[in-house]
């Protein structure tokens, strides 16, 4: 029975007979009692009160008590007055009151008789029986109550009273917990109790726990229940995790299992197996079947040519990698003779049944040109394949780019035509490079000359006068060429004596340049400032007397009705950013990010908001966010941006930490570097180019942001006051620009050194958790960072000149795109075997790192680099000194168990430092 709380009551005996004595119970044991035994006298009113029970959470109360009662027969010589019961009250108060009793204050619940009274014993004795009553009192509904018996002439000795209430006990029922209850007021009521799940567990969907606890304290109708979290399994009443080799994918599923073949996972609690080296999961593949990998090649390719048409036959591959959704594709290339270079086929060549996705071993490649060289792959791929190339990374990235199809003659002459095109609509990646494919129209053999352009224009030279010419362009990625666009038919000039030149109009130059942006107000001043067209330079809109002249000058004014706000998704300096859709008349609706101006601003903020729209506006770069234009005629006043869907280049690296290739970072540098080229090359100066500053959009592709006077760096959350005045975001900024405010193209050059490292890092802090203070004083001792784990050493050489002491020594961004163009094209020079990556020692790298010298003990430098959790585990594997330490390798850290990449990075780079700077100390020693 579930009872609880029997409290000690405590009798007042009130103007009455009833005595407080002491006695011996049916065991002998002292008791003490309270008695009444007025049976000669008629008209007998007696009471006793207990004292204030308070009644806690209880509804329901039970009184019970133990008397004994003398049968009147048995005393002799009574008559007519003797009673055989007494009565039972009580009566419900919020506090305790005083002594005095008034009769038609209590509420009677029973009149109590004798079950047994006094009997005769075996051997004649008298012997005293005790009886027991129960009686119950409820709802009750103030915070305590009093009970009174009442004696009207009977001969009671009462033993005890116990008052107590029920409740269900606290329990788990089906992995949930139930808690103490305490039961209903009324006899018949359940109290419903919503259960919570015990640890990892979750509930059962739409089946949330519930029990119902009686009036007499049990627990009854159990509904719903609690199942075990993905990862963990029932044992008893709780869940605990699956072991290691184990895994439990679901909540649904009873137990762990053991992982699929060429899987692992070396945690507790897993709800999956990791791939083996090499094995992959497709997307649609549950966790419960084996990892897989791409198959091998096809075998026994043969082939049958019959005028334009080739059939080509093979057997499938010897290993399909464990999968049953082995295809086919047919890679088809076109090969010149002298030199050799293959472009793909594209698609004027027919495939039966087609060209990719093929199940049957048979292909037939028709429409081929006649006396042409062609190349045929066969590949076969399964459900893996693309995972095995491209990793996590959305495919589209390395898709070619899309084709360049709006081409426009420019100048047509004599000898030469120049063209101009726009960017692909979809570029897949950085663009370095276009090629011009031509051919004369009428000539039979179709020679194909080809020249190659870095920009979107190009001069074809050396053509012969009035001919037809049929040009086409593809766009060059890392990613490799795109197809070809459509053909473009130029007849050149007719031999003419005089000089033939066109003259370009000025503003067609202008409609080229991108340069048509100024509306009334601002006409004059561009004409004056494109009179030289190539030498664009920057105009500080701070030199504007009216900033809304500056404003009007460089940036669109649009209509509010043409914008429409879709969501926040940003906080700025001024107001809210926003995304949203822009639609101008007679365009297609695009992406646009939306920066707000609060409402309450100050003309002072009005002018500070709209200069970042005054400097974006000059600008027109495929790496510079690109302005849409603003609103400053309507409330509220905004600025409107193409929108960047990945958002800012340092959350998009650490969200994504580990998962690009090389190559896909310094593609990404690449478009940085192109962006600020274009930037220096206009006389502007950022400023605070850092990670946080790139915006990354939908294709990877890198833009310069954060544009504007000093209320950029004001904005930055990095920069702090330093003793030459103003804010610096110290960690980004070149020695002579903290020393004395020297900012300039070469100290842009700096900072994106230290915006290389981060990239190359996935976003660790610069300097880690050095102080700004630290940072300077390392740095003016010639302290340099080290290379990021995994990073190629040229990419790491190119830092360090990013951060020569003399910026005449540094690179200039020009030079810098160069450098990582040819790293693109020649990827074998990025190589690096994982944790290998050693750096040319130079005297200015590492000297005065912090110093490893002060440590002695290994968990001295875990703690300095606030690892040091993992003391432990270098302890147990036998790494006891710095020098063991400094010999580790990737691997070496990952036996340790350590397997978080952010935690490897930080103690492999740490590990790297160390072991420059021993070498650096002692000459020789350890092997790096
Ligand atoms: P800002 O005031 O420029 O620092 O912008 C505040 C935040 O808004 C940034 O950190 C971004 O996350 C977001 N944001 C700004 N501009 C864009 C854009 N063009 N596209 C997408 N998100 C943006």
């Amino acid at each position: 029975l579930m009872t609880h709380d029997i409290m000690m009551i405590n009798c007042i005996l009130l103007f009455s007979q009833w005595e407080e004595i002491s006695g011996l119970d049916e065991n002998y044991t002292p008791i003490r009692t309270y008695q009444v035994c007025q049976v000669m006298e008629p008209n007998q009113n007696n009471w006793l009160r207990t004292n204030w029970i308070e009644k806690g959470d209880a509804q329901r109360i039970f009184v019970e008590l133990k008397f004994t009662l003398r049968d009147c027969n048995s005393l002799p010589g009574v008559v007519g007055s003797c009673k055989e019961t007494f009565n039972l009250y009580y009566q419900e108060t919020d506090v305790e009151v005083g002594r005095n009793i008034r009769e038609s204050q209590y509420v009677k619940i029973d009149t109590i008789a004798a079950d047994e009274s006094f009997t005769q014993g075996d051997l004649g004795e008298r012997k005293m029986k005790l009886n027991t009553e129960v009686r119950i009192i409820g709802p009750l509904s103030r915070r305590g109550f009093y009970l009174a018996f009442q004696d009207v002439g009977a001969c009671i000795a009462l033993v005890s009273v116990k008052v107590y209430y029920k409740k269900c006990w606290s329990i788990i029922e089906n992995l949930a917990t139930f808690p103490d209850t305490v039961t209903g007021s009324e006899f018949s009521s359940l109290v419903e109790v919503e259960g919570t799940c015990v640890n990892d567990a979750e509930e059962e969907a739409d089946n949330s726990p519930k029990m119902h606890c009686s009036a007499e304290g049990e627990w009854l109708v159990p509904i719903g229940k609690c199942i075990c979290k993905a990862g963990f399994h029932q044992k008893g009443d709780a869940c605990e995790p699956c072991g290691r080799g184990f895994y439990k994918s679901s909540s649904q599923d009873l137990q762990c299992s053991r992982c699929p073949a060429h899987s692992y996972n070396d945690r507790e609690g897993s709800w999956r197996c990791d791939c083996e080296d090499g094995y992959y999961r497709a997307l649609s593949d549950p966790p419960s079947v084996a990892c897989t990998r791409p198959p091998s090649a096809p075998q026994n390719l043969l082939y049958n040519i019959n005028h334009t048409t080739v059939s080509l036959e093979w057997t499938p591959p010897a290993d399909t990698g464990g999968r049953n959704d082995v295809m086919y594709r047919i890679i088809c290339r076109r090969c010149t003779w002298e030199p050799e270079e293959c472009f793909p086929c594209g698609s004027n060549v027919g495939y039966s049944p087609q060209q990719s996705g093929l199940t049957d071993t048979y292909v037939t490649i028709t429409d081929l040109l006649a006396h042409a060289n062609y190349t045929f792959e066969v590949e076969a791929v399964n459900g893996v394949s693309d995972l095995s190339r491209t990793h996590i990374f959305p495919v589209s990235f390395l898709s070619a780019p899309s084709q360049v199809s709006e081409v426009i003659k420019e100048r047509v002459q004599q000898h030469s035509i120049q063209l101009s095109w726009q960017e692909p609509e979809q570029p897949n990646g950085v663009i370095t490079e276009y090629e011009i494919k031509y051919y004369e129209k009428d000539q039979k053999n179709r020679i194909y000359s080809t020249v190659k352009s870095k920009s979107t224009s190009a001069t074809v030279n050396n053509l012969k006068p009035s001919t037809a010419y049929i040009f086409q362009i593809r766009a060059f990625t890392a990613a490799g060429y795109g197809t070809f666009g459509p053909r473009v038919e130029v007849t050149t000039k007719e031999e003419s004596t005089g000089s033939g030149e066109q003259i370009i109009s000025f503003c067609s130059l202008c409609r080229h340049c991108g340069y048509s942006k100024a509306d009334q107000e601002g006409d004059e001043e561009l004409y004056f400032q494109f009179k030289f067209p190539g030498t664009k330079t920057y105009i500080d809109p701070e030199t504007y007397e009216d900033p809304n002249r500056a404003v009007h000058q460089f940036a669109k004014e649009l209509d509010a009705s043409c914008i429409k706000i879709e969501r926040v998704i940003g906080a700025g300096e001024f107001g809210e950013v926003c995304s949203g859709r822009l639609k101008l008349p007679g365009k297609r609706d695009v992406s646009v990010a939306i920066k707000t101006l609060k409402v309450g601003y100050t003309e002072k903020q009005r002018r500070d908001f709209l200069c970042e729209a005054s400097i974006m506006g000059q600008f027109d770069h495929p790496n510079v966010v690109h302005l849409e234009g603003v609103v400053t005629r309507g409330k509220p006043v905004m600025i409107v941006i193409e929108y960047m869907e990945n958002g800012s280049l340092d959350a998009f690296l650490r969200k994504h930490d580990g998962q690009f290739t090389v190559i896909q970072l310094v593609g990404m540098l690449r478009g940085i570097a192109a962006g600020m080229r274009y930037l220096s090359d206009m006389g502007y100066v950022h400023r605070d180019l850092a990670a946080r500053n790139i915006l990354v959009n939908s294709n990877l592709v890198c833009k310069v942001s954060d544009f504007g006077l000093s209320r950029v760096i004001d904005d930055d959350p990095e920069a702090v006051y330093t003793t030459t005045g103003g804010k610096i975001p110290v960690r980004w900024t070149a020695m002579e620009a903290i020393q004395y405010r020297k900012f300039t193209s070469a100290s842009d050059v700096w900072s994106y050194g230290i915006l290389m490292w981060e990239v190359m890092s996935y976003g660790e802090r610069p300097y880690w958790d050095m102080s700004n203070q630290d940072v300077i004083k390392a740095i003016e001792e010639g302290y340099r960072l080290p290379a990021p784990m995994d990073c190629p050493p040229g990419l790491h050489q190119l830092m360090l000149d990013c951060w020569q002491k003399d910026r005449a020594d540094r690179p200039k961004f020009d030079q810098i795109v160069g450098i990582l163009d040819k790293m693109i094209r020649n990827p074998n020079t990025l190589k690096t075997p994982m944790g290998t990556c050693t750096r040319p020692i130079s005297p200015l790298l590492d000297q005065n790192t912090p110093d490893f010298n002060s440590f002695r003990l290994v968990s001295e430098w875990l703690e300095a680099i606030k690892m040091e959790r993992y003391v432990d585990s270098f302890t147990a594997a036998g790494y006891s000194s710095l020098e063991s330490v400094a010999r580790m390798t990737i691997e070496d850290v990952m036996s340790l168990g350590i397997s978080l990449v952010g935690h490897q990075k930080k103690i492999m780079s740490s590990i790297q430092t160390m072991r420059a700077q021993m070498l650096h100390l002692h000459g020789t020693g350890v092997q790096v």
